[in-house]
């Protein structure tokens, strides 16, 4: 991931970012120490301009929508208004059906973060109805949890067209979205499902078989995060679901330690 796309990810989910001295842009201040969730190669050329590494600005950010860091104060009704709302990604509203918000328990103490919504999910507005989301219901159960004890949100609300991988700056947009949902939640555990949840959560371009069944620390809180496979990687890998079952083993765990 270059490094102005990796800083805008780390900003909008209110992770300080280390800035050079001389660097002109930014005004942040340099945290004490590194947020764990920094990995060292996506801010290795922090310094370069978007021109230089051929990244152009989003068009329309959530956030420009919503002056003053709206979205960060928003309660519940008022993020799911101005999500339905969002015309922040031209191609993508123009091809949804309808936003996919999340849902589930409000309060719930382990949050499942995807990828984006598929077709069913765009038709139903829900995440995880389809055949993924119906082994994501095996994989809870199978740790003794139902679907509606959990949180279930995606890193985009609206469906890609042809299930194409989110664009980062489709990604960047709907950022403040979920992280606005994750503070509203405030789970004790985050579960990050599939390469493109993870990838953009950690703001690392790492593959997912060195990401999953560690423990890392996410957002000013430091809720802690793990990653897992994708549930439809599951459907067309079977023989990884041993590994995902150990890293569910592991949440377990988790949630039971911090209770
Ligand atoms: N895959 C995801 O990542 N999210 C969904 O909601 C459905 C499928």
């Amino acid at each position: 991931m270059d490094a102005e796309l990796s800083r805008r990810y780390l900003h909008a989910m209110g992770v300080p970012v280390w800035r050079l001295r001389n660097a002109t842009a930014d005004t942040e201040e340099p945290p004490a120490a590194p947020p764990p969730t920094l990995q060292g190669d996506t801010m290795a050329s922090e310094s370069a301009a978007p021109s230089e590494i051929g990244v152009e600005p989003p068009p329309q950010a959530a956030s420009d929508i919503h002056p003053d860091n709206e979205i960060a104060g928003m309660d519940w009704d008022r993020l799911s208004v101005a999500v339905s709302a969002c015309r922040a990604c031209e191609q993508l509203c123009a091809t949804r059906t309808q936003t996919v918000f999340g849902v589930g328990n409000r309060q719930a103490e382990l949050m499942i973060v995807g990828e984006a919504p598929g077709a069913d999910e765009d038709r139903q507005g829900e995440p995880f109805v389809g055949r993924a989301g119906q082994l994501l219901n095996l994989m809870l159960a199978a740790i003794g949890l139902a679907r509606e004890q959990v949180f279930i949100a995606n890193i985009l609300k609206c469906r890609p067209p042809q299930n194409r991988d989110p664009r980062p700056e489709e990604a960047l947009c709907c950022t403040p979205y979920l992280m606005r949902q994750i503070t509203l939640v405030q789970p004790r555990v985050l579960l990050s499902v599939g390469r493109i949840s993870a990838q953009k959560l950690l703001a690392t371009d790492s593959p997912i078989g060195r990401l999953r069944g560690r423990w890392f620390e996410f957002g000013p809180d430091g809720t802690p995060l793990t990653v897992t496979y994708h549930p439809a990687y599951l459907l067309r890998s079977p023989e990884q679901k041993a590994k995902a079952w150990q890293d569910l083993i592991k949440v377990a765990h988790r949630l039971r330690e911090t209770a």
